[in-house]
């Protein structure tokens, strides 16, 4: 298959051979993680203490269960909203429109799943088939990226994503050739971002929650912690739904298995361990350490808010108050960079306050396993990539401005040290 003339980018996650190894580990990660947050042991590294047979993976009424919860979050986001946004300007000078009303789906959603329990809804029990979810899961998005790759077949050449046009099948496959894809108004790419996978993570936790009050008598402390600090997270996020409209998920990448695997099963799955490591390994933990986790987590939620919030403020409305006093440098584009504030620290303020609460949601675990950790070293390790991959954008987009910011600030997450 030929390369749409202008398409051609530097090949990522170490090309096709990349992409296909990461095909096959990432879908063995999160099942392994899966197996051994319910083991015993509860190994990070090694083997699972237990293989699955295809009869523990495969479950048809777990798929139906999916299609459902699929099903019913493309209704909630096909109701009217209250605002439709406009994304960034695309390569054909048009933007596209956007329902904001995830928050409202959560909130529906916490409706509806309110009056099943109270109607005898046996939440709990959806702790007992993550596992086949998951392999469920993953079936689905292989054969939705399967389909989202053909759809780009017929897509104009305008609505096509740089790094997804390589013209090796399995590299774009994995990247995504569309930008897009869109069915009319539902746009596929920003429902899977927040929705499904997002809300489904806090269900999940919920689920686990209520089936450790039916082992013990009622939800630990740390269960509360890891249940409450994961949901604001999620709650921010889909109250500042808008916000994701100018990541480098939505502008710049594909619609391909990395992002669709990424938000339909990495997340839901892999980002619900600490609560599944405390159904199996329940931890003691005293007041004292909770109150100090909380104010952990508050310290990287307020950096993490206050950055994102300021940047999204300079980006929308250079003028707004709130950001008068805040030093800029201009670039050769006509947009301008912060170079103090949040963005005067460090280059990713939001990466470190994002960072800091990964550690907080693992400190209730205790630090008998590393297991409950993953999720930060997993994330500091993305994170370090994703910083790396906007930065070279940054440089693109900006080129001598872009050094300039450097030199004003060095670091980048981690002030004095990286
Ligand atoms: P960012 O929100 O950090 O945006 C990067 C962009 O910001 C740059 O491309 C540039 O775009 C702009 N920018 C950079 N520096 C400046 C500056 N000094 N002044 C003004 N604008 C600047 O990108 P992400 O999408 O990576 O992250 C968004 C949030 O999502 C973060 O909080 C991150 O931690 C979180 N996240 C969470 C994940 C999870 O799995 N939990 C995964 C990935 C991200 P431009 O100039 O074009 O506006």
């Amino acid at each position: 298959m030929a390369s749409p003339q202008g398409l051609k980018a530097p090949l990522e996650f170490g090309g096709p051979l990349g992409a296909a190894a990461l095909m096959l580990l990432l879908p063995a990660t999160a099942l392994h993680l899966l197996l051994a947050a319910r083991s015993g042991p509860a190994r990070l590294l090694g083997p699972p203490a237990h293989l699955p047979g295809l009869s523990e993976l495969w479950n048809p009424r777990v798929l139906l269960l999916l299609l459902t919860w699929l099903g019913l979050q493309a209704a909630l986001y096909l109701l009217p909203a209250r605002k439709v946004a406009e994304g960034l300007e695309l390569k054909d000078k048009s933007r596209l429109r956007y329902p904001i009303n995830g928050f409202q789906a959560l909130m529906l959603t916490a409706l509806l799943v309110g009056l099943g329990i109270s109607a005898g809804l046996p939440l709990g029990a959806l702790s007992e088939v993550l596992l086949p979810l998951a392999f469920v899961a993953t079936l689905t998005t292989f054969i939705f990226s399967f389909l989202l790759y053909m759809k780009a077949q017929v897509a104009p050449a305008s609505g096509l994503a740089p790094g997804g046009n390589s013209g090796n099948l399995i590299y774009d496959f994995f990247m995504g050739r569309e930008l897009n894809p869109r069915i009319g108004f539902f746009d596929f790419k920003y429902f899977c971002e927040l929705r499904p996978g997002l809300i489904g993570w806090v269900l999940i936790n919920l689920a686990l929650l209520l089936q450790e009050t039916e082992l013990r008598g009622s939800p630990s402390l740390a269960m509360w912690l890891v249940n409450g600090f994961q949901l604001l997270y999620v709650g921010d996020a889909l109250w500042y739904e808008e916000a994701v409209l100018t990541t480098m998920d939505i502008t710049h990448d594909g619609f391909g298995f990395m992002l669709a695997f990424g938000d339909l099963v990495w997340v839901p799955f892999t980002y619900s361990l600490q609560a599944q490591f405390l159904l199996y390994h329940p931890q003691p933990l005293g007041l004292p350490r909770a109150l100090l986790i909380c104010f952990i987590n508050a310290v990287g939620y307020y950096i993490f808010r206050g950055a994102n919030s300021q940047k999204n403020t300079f980006r929308q409305n250079p003028s707004d108050p709130s950001i008068a006093g805040l030093e800029t440098i201009p670039t050769a584009t006509g947009k301008r960079l912060l170079v103090s504030g949040w963005w005067g620290m460090v280059r990713h303020p939001n990466y470190l306050g994002d960072l800091i609460m990964a550690l907080a949601w693992s400190l209730p675990c205790g630090v008998s396993h590393l297991l409950p950790y993953f999720y930060f070293f997993y994330f500091a390790a993305l994170l370090v990539h994703r910083e790396a991959r906007d930065e070279l954008q940054c440089l693109q987009k900006y080129g001598r401005a872009w050094h300039e910011y450097c030199q004003r600030v060095p670091y980048r997450i981690v002030p004095y040290i990286y």
